[in-house]
């Protein structure tokens, strides 16, 4: 998908032959074996690995993903994306991407400790605050990036608080990071609700994932007046139409671990969440959830894609068709995190500190920035929303290194 999404704009950019393999093809993939003996006893290998697409424009950043599907593609194409993504959104990195082929719910926290430590030390050689910085994903929070920040300074000598970003506050993480994703996420959405007439105090929404990203997302669409109507995870999905209690929803999860057992709303299935009626459809778990199966199902005015690839090229080529749903491409929808991962790392090199405001105020500022470079782009080139986003992110990593030149 990633491959096929390159070359497509690439296409479009008319890029010379010459920069497309180098701006294609990732710098450097790691692929590691973590052995950790279980609290039985029993030692077990997982598989880790690391894609650092391009060191052109600065480190490279990327999430972290603990989930048992994690491979070397997966990783490599998540890598490629979050290239765009910070091109896009006018950050000095290139895209890296990491994960461990593991079900972090059926390990026990120091079993999970001694793993993430192991990918760390594994890592070492390959990151820093100026190569690579690390954040969470799927799989993964604040507590897993607090081991790695440790491993990794434990190493130096000396607390490096810039080695991961995502962290909690009080070890160097940023005012406002946690929410980061999916606030962005339902911040772009009300945008681009504004542009289509839709009023947050009439507008639903329905989200598939309650993880990070997704709950987030619906404490925001909440906060902006919005009633989110569908929310789902991996135990199944739950629909009221006279809207769904956040807050009890995130009660139920903090106790269960999911919201298996959810007595307050209708238990439906992941695929019928998804044809769910509303005016904001918002997948925020894994990749092609909106395939050729349900590209012509789907009933919402705007999909916000929250989670990486979740459209596989042949619905895109679907949806492209219907001029009843608009697009929030995931390079753009998603960028919140990456932006308050950014902050976060200035933050941390310079030992200071800002507000909750300061770093939600200058959030917006960078997302309606991206929104408004990605629609000019739009009509400019007359593509798709998602191949206008793609171009610009494409097209400022390809100059860097055009300017830049071929080391001998
Ligand atoms: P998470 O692990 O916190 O949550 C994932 C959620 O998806 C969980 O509720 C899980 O139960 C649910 N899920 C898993 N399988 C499912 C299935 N088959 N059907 C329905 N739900 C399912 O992860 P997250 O950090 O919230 O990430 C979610 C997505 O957002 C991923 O695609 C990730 O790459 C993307 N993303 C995350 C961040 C971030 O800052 N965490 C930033 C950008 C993009």
């Amino acid at each position: 998908m990633a491959c096929k999404q390159f070359d497509r704009a690439a296409n479009i950019l008319q890029m010379d032959t010459k920069l497309r393999q180098r701006v294609k093809l990732p710098k450097r993939c790691m692929a590691v074996s973590c052995p950790v003996q279980l609290d039985n006893g029993e030692v077990v290998i997982y598989e880790g690995f690391r894609v650092q697409h391009h060191l052109t424009m600065g480190p490279t950043k990327g999430g972290l993903r603990f989930h048992p599907k994690v491979d070397l593609g997966e990783v490599a194409a998540l890598a490629m994306w979050m290239s765009w993504k910070c091109a896009l959104v006018g950050l000095p990195y290139g895209g890296a991407k990491g994960g461990i082929s593991v079900d972090p719910q059926k390990l026990s926290l120091s079993e999970l400790e001694h793993l993430s430590r192991r990918y760390m030390q594994e890592m070492i050689p390959f990151v820093g605050p100026n190569t690579d910085v690390m954040a969470p994903d799927m799989g993964t929070n604040e507590q897993v990036m607090a081991w790695m920040m440790d491993t990794y300074s434990n190493h130096i000598g000396s607390s490096v608080h810039a080695i991961v970003t995502g962290k909690p506050v009080g070890i160097g993480g940023s005012q406002g990071r946690r929410e980061a994703t999916g606030h962005g996420v339902a911040y772009l959405t009300k945008s681009y609700m504004k542009d289509l007439g839709i009023k947050p105090s009439e507008a639903t929404v329905v989200i598939q994932g309650f993880g990070n990203v997704g709950s987030e997302a619906a404490i925001a669409f909440n906060n902006f007046g919005m009633k989110v109507i569908g929310i789902s995870d991996v135990s199944g999905a739950y629909y009221n139409k006279n809207g769904i209690d956040i807050k009890a929803a995130l009660q139920h999860t903090a106790k269960n671990l999911t919201l298996e057992g959810w007595k307050e709303a209708e238990s439906i299935t992941n695929a019928e969440l998804l044809e769910l009626k509303c005016d904001a459809l918002v997948p925020a778990a894994l990749e092609q959830v909106i395939n050729k199966e349900n590209a012509a199902k789907i009933q919402c005015r705007i999909l916000a894609e929250a989670a990486n690839g979740p459209t596989t090229n042949s619905a895109d080529t679907t949806l492209s068709k219907r001029d009843d749903v608009t697009t929030i491409p995931d390079i753009l929808c998603n960028s919140g995190g990456v932006i308050v991962s950014y902050f976060e790392w200035v933050q941390d090199l310079q030992s200071t500190f800002w507000t909750r405001e300061e770093v939600i105020q200058k959030l917006y500022k960078v997302l309606d920035r991206a929104k408004q470079q990605t629609e000019e782009q739009k009509t400019k080139l007359k593509v798709s929303r998602r191949e206008a986003a793609l171009t610009l992110g494409i097209h400022r990593v390809a100059e860097a290194k055009r300017i830049r030149g071929l080391f001998p």
